[in-house]
C-alpha cells in the first residue's frame, strides 16, 4: 500500500511539474540507447546556453511521454512487481553539498550546505514529508558541508550520524557538536567496508582510508549506494590522494552515478578514478559564479572526452535522480558543456591556485617549470622508469617524492600526464 502511495506521489509530481524524466541505462541495449542519444542530440540544438532545468515541450520529450512514464509506474505496481523507487536529490545549496537519499520511507542526508542554507534544506525535507532521518553523514568539517547540519539535527529525529574522526576549531563545527549532544546522539565513525541498509537500498563506506591527513577534504566520508543494479558514489570533497586510496581498498568502484569530489575542482576526479568508476552520470554541486572557479575546465573537459552525462547544480538547480533498481531517470536533460564554458574557465584558470591538480593546462605547466624542483612533488612507482602527476593512470603504486629526487633517480617524465620537467 505504501508503495502505491509513493508511486501515486511520483506520478502527481510528474504531472505537477510537467517534467519528463529522461532514462539512463548503463550498458543498455544499444538500440534503446541510441534512441535516447538521438533525443538528447535534438535537445542540444533547441536548448540555449542557459540550459533550462525543465525540458521544454518542444525538445523531443512530449507530454505524452511523461504520461507513458506514469502508466509504466502504475503497471509495475499493479503487477505486484517488487519495483521500488530510490530517489536521490542533489539539493541546490549554492557553493556546498547537500544530498538527500530517499528509499521507501527511509531517508539519509549527506551534508547540508553552509549554515545559512540550513533552513532551505529543512524546508526541502519537510516538503517531502520527512519526519525522521535514518542517517546523517557530515562528510568533513568544512562549513559548506556541515554548516546547515546543526539546524537540521535540531529539526528532525535522527537515528545515526556518521562523521570522520577529525575536529575543526570553528564555531560552526562546535555548534554542530552541541546539536549532536543536545539530541543525545553518538557519532558513528566511518569504517571502510561497513555496510548499512536504507530501506531497499544499502550503502558501504569507501573513504576515508587513513586516519591522518594534511588536508581536511581528504577526511571526507565517501559511500557507495546500491539499489538493485544501480549504484551511486558520493565522496564529499575527497581529493586525488583519497581517490587513490579508494582505488586500492578492494571495494569495486564501478558505479552508474558519481557525485564528483570537491565541487568539480581539479584537485579531485583524477583520470584513474574516473576510469575506475566509469560513471554514466556525473553530478557537480557548486554555487553559480563561485570564487574558486568550480567546476574547473579540466574536469569539464574530462567529461566531454569520456562522454559522461553531466549535471550541475550551479547551472541547473536541484537535480533529482530516480532509480528503479535497473534504470536511472532524471528530472532534466544533462548539462551541455559549451565552448563558452571552456573558454571562460580557461581565461580565469590561472587565477585559481590548484597546484595539486592532476591535469594542468599548458600555461600552468610553464609556471611549474619556473618553480624550484625541490618544492615540486611528483609521483613515482616502485619499479617504473617514469615519474608522474598525482592520479596518473600509470601509477600502479604511488610514492610521493620531490621532482629533484625523481630526476636524481634518473626517472623521466611520463608522456601521458606530462609532469613538470625542471
Ligand atoms: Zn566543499
Ligand atoms: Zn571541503
Amino acid at each position: 500500500m505504501k508503495r502505491r502511495l509513493l508511486l501515486i506521489f511520483i506520478a502527481s509530481i510528474l504531472l505537477f511539474t510537467g517534467c519528463s524524466y529522461i532514462e539512463h541505462t548503463k550498458g543498455a541495449d544499444p538500440n534503446s540507447d541510441s534512441i535516447i542519444n538521438e533525443t538528447l542530440t535534438k535537445d542540444t540544438d533547441s536548448v540555449n546556453k542557459n540550459t533550462s532545468p525543465v525540458p521544454s515541450k518542444t525538445n523531443g520529450v512530449s507530454p505524452t511521454d511523461s504520461s507513458k512514464d506514469i502508466e509504466n509506474y502504475e503497471i509495475k505496481d499493479a503487477d505486484q512487481d517488487s519495483v521500488t523507487i530510490v530517489k536521490v536529490h542533489i539539493i541546490d545549496v549554492g557553493q556546498g553539498d547537500s544530498i538527500l537519499i530517499q528509499s521507501d520511507d527511509h531517508y539519509m542526508l549527506i551534508d547540508a550546505g553552509e549554515r545559512h542554507k540550513g533552513e532551505l534544506v529543512i524546508n526541502y525535507l519537510k516538503s517531502l514529508g520527512v519526519k525522521k532521518l535514518d542517517y546523517i553523514i557530515g562528510t568533513h568539517p568544512h562549513s559548506d558541508h556541515i554548516g546547515g547540519l546543526a539546524d537540521v539535527i535540531l529539526s528532525f529525529d535522527v537515528d545515526k550520524i556518521i562523521m570522520p574522526n577529525v575536529v575543526h576549531t570553528t564555531k560552526t563545527f562546535e555548534d554542530l557538536l552541541d546539536a549532536i549532544s543536545d539530541k543525545s546522539l553518538k557519532i558513528t565513525k566511518p569504517i571502510i567496508g561497513n555496510e548499512f541498509s536504507l530501506g531497499t537500498a544499502s550503502f558501504v563506506i569507501i573513504s576515508p582510508n587513513e586516519t591522518d591527513y594534511d588536508n581536511l577534504n581528504n577526511y571526507s566520508v565517501g559511500i557507495k549506494l546500491t539499489h538493485g543494479d544501480n549504484t551511486f558514489i558520493f565522496i564529499g570533497d575527497a581529493e586525488v590522494h583519497s581517490e587513490n586510496e579508494m582505488l586500492r581498498n578492494g571495494i569495486d568502484l564501478d558505479a552508474d552515478v558519481l557525485k564528483l569530489g570537491h565541487h568539480g575542482s581539479t584537485t579531485s576526479s583524477s583520470d584513474s578514478f574516473l576510469d575506475a568508476v566509469t560513471p554514466d552520470i556525473s553530478i557537480i554541486s557548486a554555487g553559480e559564479g563561485n570564487k574558486y572557479g568550480h567546476p574547473h575546465v579540466e574536469t569539464l573537459q574530462k567529461h566531454l572526452d569520456r562522454d559522461i552525462k553531466l549535471f550541475r547544480t550551479d547551472k541547473q538547480g536541484t537535480i533529482i535522480l530516480d532509480s528503479d533498481g535497473k534504470t536511472i531517470t532524471t528530472n532534466m536533460i544533462p548539462y551541455i558543456i559549451t565552448g563558452v564554458d571552456l573558454q571562460f574557465y580557461k581565461e580565469t584558470a590561472n587565477s585559481y591556485n590548484d597546484s595539486d591538480s592532476s591535469i594542468i593546462n599548458e600555461d600552468t605547466i610553464s609556471n611549474d617549470e619556473s618553480e624550484d624542483s625541490k618544492n615540486i612533488i611528483v609521483h613515482i612507482t616502485r619499479t617504473g622508469s617514469k615519474y608522474h602527476r598525482a592520479g596518473c593512470q600509470h601509477l600502479k603504486s604511488d610514492i610521493e617524492v620531490t621532482l629533484q629526487e625523481a630526476l636524481d633517480k634518473g626517472l623521466g617524465p611520463c608522456k601521458t600526464c606530462k609532469p613538470p620537467t625542471a
